[in-house]
This record gives structure tokens, C-alpha cells and sequence, in this order.
């Protein structure tokens, strides 16, 4: 009797995670979802950039243009002895599918390719078209994936009117929760300079530690909203210092930081900048600072799209979802701010990047028909 292990979403899967594709590679992984979109009369465009693969591909020349995007990209092993199995030749069992790549975002590839072969088959005339925009740097410096391919897009007038991302949604169960928008995300490099001195006479030097420490206090205390209906509250997080030469008694000369902002609707980038330096202006420290925003907030309000993906999880798990904005940031930031409506949904996020990163077999099976069911409701005549 077949099981779902012989579901060909999960059969997908596992060719998937057998090309260890580690960020920026691909290894074959986009040829091989390209080719089954050809073979379903997909017109499969290769945008490479640099180190970087990336795929654009359409079924159908009208609007609205319904997206299916992700990454064939994942993060490195990790100690290889702390796997129970080899990360890239995968495993079930019990019904779990061991691998890296299995939740992160393999699967979700898998289920996406699938489902649309399926809807193909039953509506060849679907109305409007199926996209594809798939990269091999999202685990990286997501600099030459979806970014370069929507700036493309964009140079040409291509517009994607619905997006589903395949990230990892879910929490306990699959379609617990759909992410509706991510938070900003924005760094900073912050050197303190003072002057190198002997402890004992503190008077002929001047200690960049002491003169910091006050305003990071602050940084580090500050409310800086209380978040909105869809938004946690922004969070101020200082990820690295270092300063001294190692010896206990010379004051240093420098002193260096990192911080990262993760923030709601309710800030903008200029806003936190100018509450930052005002902060360290205030406490007269003697800076440099560098900034880096590696994503703007994005949301999608409720409306047809995520109407779908509520349906569509009601129908296939009998639950409906979460409709979130939490976790890091996703290839979403760089869909939404064209004017597309962007929703995440995949499975269950408790194991990626981390060893024995694994999925349940099953839920490969009823992601598959959670998307074939939002391609119906969102195109089918
Ligand atoms: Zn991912």
C-alpha cells in the first residue's frame, strides 16, 4: 500500500536535500524545480548574479499575478558528529524526514512545485498567471537573490499582485500560524574612541568604556513602542563589545559594538537613527557609526490573499491560523514594497538551522494541498 513517503512532494524533498546547495550554492536544485515548470509549459527565465542562482518563471500573460517565491539555499551543517544521520542524504523515520533543508525550505520547494503540477493538470486555463521567483541567497547577504530579481522586475513593469512565501510558518502545528509581515530590521557598528592610559593615572587617558556604558544603559533600557495590532514592540539589542588589550592594568584606547533594532510600523529607520545619536551625543561619547538596514518593515493588511490562506488551512488541517508579524525577516521585505500582497506559510519552524533539522512527512503531503487549494480560490475559472 503506498504511504505518504511515496508522495512525489516528498520524493521532491529528499532530491532536494541531496544536492547540498549551502548558501550562496544551489547545486542543481533550480535546474531540476525549472524543468518540472517547463515540463508544465512554464516559460523558466535564469537570472544569475554573481555567485547567485535565480529563477523567474510564468504560467500565463494576465493579471493578477499569483507568486509562489523561496529559497533553495540553506545554512551550514554544523558539528556533522552531532547529526544522527548525513544532513544531505536524507532519511525517514517514524514518519519524520531527517535533513538539512527539510523545513528550511526544501519542502516547502517541493510542496509548491507539486501542487502546481496538480492544478495544471485540472485547469490548464487557469485565469491570470502562476509565478516563480526562487533564489539561492536568502541564507546569505540576500544581495544578488529576490533583491536584484524584483529590481529587475521592476525595470520592466512586472508586477506580482500575490505572493506566497514556503518559509517555515508554523509553530506546534502546521497552519498554527501565517506570517502577514516581518519586522525591520537595522544595525549599527559603533567605535568608541578615548585615549590608551596606565589604570593608575586615569587623569593622562581617556577610558571609552566609561564613557559608553552610561548611554548603553539607556539603549538597552529604553521602550521604544509598545508595537500596534499586528506588531510586537521594537527591541534594542547590543550583540557584541569588545575592548582592552587584555591586561588589567591599561585603559583602552577603543572601544567597539554592535547592535541590532528590530522594529515595528511604528518607527522608521530615520527615527531610530536620530534617537541613537542623540542618545550618544547627550552622553558625550566620542563616536563613530556605522549603520546597515538589511530590511524595512512590511504588511500585508488582511484581504484576499491571506482570505485564501486561511480557507485554503481550514479546509486541508481543520485550524485556523495565527496571522503574525514575528520572527526574523524573509525575501517577503523585498516583494512587498512593490504593491504585492505577501503571505508566508510553511511548516513547522522548530528545527531550522539547527543539527537533525528535520519535517513530518505528512505535513509535506497537506502543505502540498494547502497551496493547490490557494491557487484554485485565487485562479481557477
Ligand atoms: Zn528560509
Amino acid at each position: 500500500m503506498p504511504t505518504h513517503a511515496d508522495d512525489p512532494s516528498v520524493l521532491l524533498t529528499q532530491d532536494l536535500i541531496r544536492r547540498p546547495s549551502v548558501s550562496p550554492e544551489d547545486q542543481g536544485c533550480l535546474q531540476l524545480i525549472g524543468q518540472r515548470l517547463e515540463a508544465i509549459g512554464f516559460r523558466v527565465e535564469r537570472m544569475p548574479f554573481g555567485p547567485v542562482e535565480n529563477i523567474w518563471a510564468l504560467h500565463g500573460t494576465e493579471r493578477p499575478v499569483l507568486c509562489f517565491a523561496g529559497h533553495t539555499d540553506v545554512v551550514p551543517t554544523g558539528p556533522r558528529e552531532e547529526w544522527h544521520t548525513d544532513p544531505f542524504e536524507p532519511v525517514v523515520r517514524d514518519g519524520i524526514l531527517y535533513g538539512r533543508g527539510a523545513a528550511d525550505m526544501k519542502s516547502g520547494l517541493a510542496a509548491m512545485v507539486v501542487a502546481t503540477e496538480r492544478f495544471i493538470a485540472k485547469h490548464p486555463n487557469h485565469k491570470g498567471t502562476l509565478a516563480y521567483l526562487l533564489t539561492s541567497d536568502e541564507e546569505g547577504p540576500s544581495v544578488d537573490g529576490t533583491r536584484r530579481v524584483m529590481e529587475v522586475l521592476e525595470a520592466r513593469n512586472e508586477k506580482i499582485d500575490y505572493c506566497v512565501v514556503g518559509e517555515p510558518s508554523s509553530t506546534e502545528k502546521l497552519g498554527d500560524m501565517i506570517k502577514i509581515g516581518r519586522r525591520g530590521s537595522l544595525s549599527g557598528k559603533l567605535t568608541v574612541h578615548g585615549v590608551q592610559g596606565h589604570v593608575a593615572y586615569p587623569h593622562l587617558a581617556d577610558n571609552p568604556v566609561h564613557a559608553v556604558a552610561p548611554a548603553l544603559a539607556e539603549l538597552a533600557a529604553r521602550v521604544w513602542d509598545k508595537g500596534n495590532e499586528f506588531f510586537q514592540p521594537t527591541t534594542f539589542q547590543i550583540s557584541n563589545i569588545s575592548a582592552g588589550t587584555g591586561a588589567p592594568n591599561v585603559i583602552p584606547g577603543e572601544f567597539r559594538g554592535r547592535f541590532n533594532i528590530r522594529f515595528s510600523t511604528e518607527q522608521t529607520v530615520e527615527k531610530l537613527q536620530s534617537t541613537i545619536t542623540e542618545i550618544l551625543n547627550r552622553h558625550k561619547v566620542n563616536y563613530t557609526l556605522e549603520w546597515f538596514v538589511s530590511g524595512l518593515p512590511f504588511f500585508t493588511a488582511p484581504g484576499a490573499l491571506s482570505k485564501a490562506v486561511v480557507q485554503a488551512i481550514q479546509e486541508k488541517a481543520n485550524r485556523t491560523p495565527e496571522l503574525s508579524t514575528t520572527g526574523g525577516t524573509s525575501d517577503g521585505r523585498f516583494i512587498a514594497p512593490t504593491g504585492a500582497q505577501v503571505v508566508e506559510l510553511g511548516v513547522i519552524n522548530a528545527t531550522i538551522h539547527k543539527v537533525n533539522e528535520n519535517v513530518r512527512v505528512d505535513d509535506i503531503v497537506t502543505l502540498t494541498s494547502m497551496y493547490e487549494r490557494v491557487m484554485e480560490l485565487m485562479l481557477a475559472q
